[in-house]
């Protein structure tokens, strides 16, 4: 059971570290060297497998990162939690500060925010802007 969902994982991994053009995967051999890993203890199999695990483990860390900005792009995770625009979209929290208020060319007025728990610079609406004043004041977050 490990050992095919590994093979699979592995498959998945392969896919998205060519999709987002993240270093060539050493070649594994696939089931057969997980083969002679588990069932024939073939140690030559197993330094195999190593080099091939360490090498996985940047590839994912890549992948992971380029998931994580693409996500970042589509889900606000402070308006998935509890439908308020204006909270952190990384972390959530109302706990934010206003750096800079501009206008945009288009004549609408934007309002620069960082996360004081995680940095996360954003943007919200003056709308946005105003609920957050509203929200801090409420629930009494300076
Ligand atoms: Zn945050």
């Amino acid at each position: 059971m490990a050992r095919a969902n590994l093979y699979m994982n592995s498959n998945k991994l392969d896919y998205l570290a060519g999709y987002f053009g993240i270093g060539g995967k050493t070649d594994t051999g696939g089931f057969d060297l997980w083969k002679r890993v588990c069932l024939d203890n073939d140690q030559e199999a197993l330094d195999k497998m190593i080099e091939y695990c360490e090498n996985d483990v940047v590839i994912l860390e890549g992948v992971f990162h380029k998931l994580r900005k693409l996500s970042k792009a589509n889900i606000h995770y402070g308006a998935l939690w509890d439908g308020k625009k204006f909270t952190c979209p990384e972390c959530g929290t109302a706990h934010v500060k206003m750096r800079k208020r501009y206008t945009t060319t288009t004549g609408v007025m934007r309002f620069n925010m960082k996360c004081t728990l995680c940095e996360t610079s954003y943007t919200i609406s003056g709308k946005q802007y105003q609920d957050l004043l509203n929200y801090k004041m409420l629930n009494n977050i300076k």
